[in-house]
């Protein structure tokens, strides 16, 4: 899938469609992203991952 990502407005040539994604659910509800390029699909899946157990990081 290809266009334009829609948390970083870049172009990206590969878009992942994270409204099939059910780890997703709450980001698509909150921000209303549906496809997003490689580099913020990771920052969002990091994002959820931390949200999900305390790090031990300060
Ligand atoms: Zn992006």
């Amino acid at each position: 899938m290809r266009g334009f990502c829609d948390c970083c407005d870049e172009r990206a040539d590969q878009l992942f469609d994270i409204t099939r994604l059910k780890e997703f659910v709450e980001i698509v509800k909150t921000y209303q992203y549906r496809a997003v390029c490689q580099a913020c699909y990771d920052d969002l899946y990091e994002e959820l991952q931390r949200e999900k157990e305390p790090s031990d990081e300060e």
